[in-house]
């Protein structure tokens, strides 16, 4: 009997886990494992998506345009620069089909999120992981370093998941001058709007000036709208209709489309949300060390705890006291910023551990 036969490089293609829900504990339950946002959407956004079901029975525009439109009036960049996707995770994949092939290698930072090993391994590419520093950080000049005739998209992650810092604006610059322009350098800035480190680089700024740079951002965590699933790049016109080119036709709803355009118009709403995450952050951040924990600089909608070989156990403690985390095997903990109980609720694990282990 012949089986049939499915690409030798799927074989080795970890699948992609997501953060658990809540389980067990007593009181209520928060789930704390996916990086999302605590609130819930706003009404503009609800009712735009709802009116957008009145018309599923037709395709959602193909080419995304109105969102487009109105994304290349907020961010100063032709529509042409502009590609959207289901979820920015969807442009990543694009991205790298468009890019790689079988035998070339895509250089990125590690530990960073967990769906780069992924896609890249998807292109039949090999993926070549630099250690992050002590402090989580990337260490750019060896990335660089990595780069040979192979490479073809370097990744960077800025704040990276799920270790925190986000890469700073001067060492990104050295880095973009020391890799040849025919390698694709894709930043990825899923959590940029969180970001409070003055010295932080805003990818498109850059992008703009950069032949080779394309910007991924999304609308599931800043603008709560992680369960309709769209994401977008922003890159030079021949990069993005590369990763155009590579779309599942039809990928972005029209309800998607629709919410995303009404979030724009909730801007105002939305980014004060974003603060109080991220006042919610510092608070949890500082919370930690006065307990002892020495943790890298959070930038992001969450938190990370090296705890190495520990980080399981931690996990189930948490669970234990009603929040769900997420642990990396071996390596630590991330967890998200969500409700001020729940963040309290982690808190209390998080003391409760150094206090048994010292
Ligand atoms: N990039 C990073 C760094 C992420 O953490 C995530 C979500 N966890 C994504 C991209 C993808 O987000 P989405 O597909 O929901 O836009």
């Amino acid at each position: 009997m012949t089986s049939p036969r499915l690409r030798a490089a799927l074989a080795d293609i970890p699948a992609y886990q997501a953060g658990k829900p809540p389980t067990g504990g007593r009181g209520p339950a928060y789930k704390l494992s996916s990086n999302e946002n605590p609130f819930p959407p706003p009404q503009a956004v609800v009712a735009a998506a709802h009116d957008a079901l009145n018309s599923v029975n037709r395709y959602p525009d193909m080419g995304v345009s109105e969102l487009h439109a109105a994304l290349a009036n907020r961010l100063g960049v032709a529509p042409e620069c502009l590609a959207s996707g289901a979820g920015s995770v969807a442009i990543l994949y694009q991205l790298l089909q468009a890019a790689c092939a079988e035998g070339d290698e895509v250089v990125y930072a590690w530990r960073s999120f967990e769906a780069y090993p992924i896609a890249v391994g998807l292109t039949g590419a090999r993926s070549v992981r630099v250690p992050v520093d002590d402090d989580g950080r990337h260490n750019l000049p060896a990335m660089a370093a990595a780069v040979n005739e192979a490479t073809k998209v370097v990744l960077v992650c800025t704040p990276n998941n799920p270790t925190g810092p986000a890469v700073h604006r001067a060492e990104l610059l050295t880095f973009l001058d020391s890799v040849p322009g025919s390698v694709v350098i894709a930043i990825d800035e899923a959590y940029h709007e969180f970001i409070d480190d003055p010295d932080a680089i805003d990818a498109l700024d850059v992008a703009r000036k950069r032949d080779n740079v394309v910007v991924l951002r999304t609308f599931s965590k800043a603008y709560g709208l992680a369960g309709l699933r769209i994401g977008y790049a922003v890159a030079p016109p021949p990069l993005a209709e590369g990763v155009r080119k590579c779309a599942l036709p039809f990928g972005v709803s029209s309800v998607a489309q629709a919410a995303a355009l009404a979030a724009l118009g909730c801007e105002e709403e939305l980014m004060k949300q974003v603060e109080s995450i991220a006042t919610e952050r510092r608070r949890v951040q500082t919370a930690l060390q006065s307990q002892g924990w020495r943790i890298p600089d959070a930038q992001g909608n969450f938190v990370w705890l090296p705890l190495g070989e520990a980080a399981g156990a931690f996990a189930e403690a948490a669970v234990g006291s009603g929040v769900s985390v997420r642990p990396f095997a071996g390596d630590g903990v991330r967890v998200s910023i969500g409700e001020a109980h729940a963040n309290d609720l982690f808190l209390g694990v998080a003391d409760r551990w150094l206090q048994q282990v010292s």
